[in-house]
């Protein structure tokens, strides 16, 4: 009797369209925030009116890019550091796909760090979801180019003496048309954003900060998972429009959050196609154009 009322809940469980219950029990600890960040990605794909159909996720190597593989949509798992190589291949391929790449900040930033600012320059028509928990989760704790100064990591044990990333500030300068940077706290902002990064026109990026307690929180005694989402709550601040070279982490200990950039520039296939006038034959989809204003502020 119970196990049919369990199969009854689960069955019924307004994510069961895009998630793959047969790979769940997923691999994140417990308290990390990878999972806040999916449910936020999933009511966003949901509600962004894009047929599934025509909606691709890539992911590299890490505990983030565990995320192509519990998604019911077509994604691609693919090597560590490659996944925005992938994208682009794909969207290139079939541009009527809206490709989206969902990974890590080692993943991204790190390995993938030369194709990120190159994908960004040529303004591919692709939307990054970059889940930045300041180390490498899965491999045990590295330091990453994101870890903030001072920081503890297993490479780092006497503190982080290097410089960090400011990812909204790289992706901006790099060409990104979108940037927006929100925590695995704030759910239903997150959401919002996914959803409008997944509806602009060219490179957009979401940068979640996010906890990871098994490595990062432990090495840098921040606590459980959910004490770190509470100093998240205590110290964010939004800022919308704010200047990206402005939002670096750790600034005065605030974690800035918000929509700091949105606007308008041709993308890849727009330059080609002004290139090539009328041997260009490639359809761009309509949805590209849509200039969608969703509420931020969770309402
Ligand atoms: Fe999350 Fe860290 Fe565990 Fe990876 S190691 S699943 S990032 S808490």
């Amino acid at each position: 009797m119970i196990q049919q009322q369990e199969s009854t809940i689960v069955e019924h469980h307004p994510m069961d369209v895009l998630l793959r219950q047969d790979r769940i029990p997923h691999i994140w600890c417990s308290g990390c925030g990878l999972g806040t960040s999916l449910t936020a990605f999933i009511n966003a794909v949901r509600d962004c009116g894009i047929p599934l159909e025509k909606i691709s996720v890539v992911s590299g190597i890490g505990c983030t890019g565990r995320v192509a593989g519990y998604l019911n949509l077509d994604s691609f798992h693919t090597t560590h550091g490659r996944a925005l190589p992938f994208a682009v291949g794909l969207h290139l391929g079939n541009p009527s796909l809206k490709v989206i790449v969902f990974s890590g900040d080692g993943d991204l930033i790190s390995i993938g760090g030369n194709h990120f600012i190159h994908t960004a320059r040529k303004n591919m028509d692709i939307t990054v979801i970059c889940v930045n928990n300041f180390n490498y989760g899965m491999t045990g704790g590295q330091g990453a180019p994101t870890t903030p100064l001072g920081s503890r990591s297993t490479t780092t044990p006497y503190g982080n003496f290097e410089f960090p990333f400011n990812i909204p500030h790289l992706a901006a300068a790099s060409g990104a048309t979108y940037v927006a940077r929100w925590t695995a706290l704030d759910t239903r902002r997150l959401k919002n954003s996914m959803q409008e990064a997944i509806l602009r026109r060219g490179f957009s990026v979401v940068e979640v900060i996010s906890p990871c307690p098994t490595l990062f929180g432990r090495l840098n005694r921040l606590g459980t998972g959910l004490d770190m989402m509470k100093s998240y709550q205590e110290n964010s601040v939004i800022r919308h429009g704010a200047d990206p070279a402005s939002v670096a982490m750790g600034k005065d200990g605030k974690i800035i959050v918000g929509k700091f950039v949105d606007i308008e520039r041709p993308t890849y296939l727009d330059m080609m196609k002004q290139a090539l006038g009328g041997r260009f034959n490639i359809p761009i989809p309509e949805r590209s154009v849509d200039k969608t204003e969703i509420p931020m502020d969770g309402e």
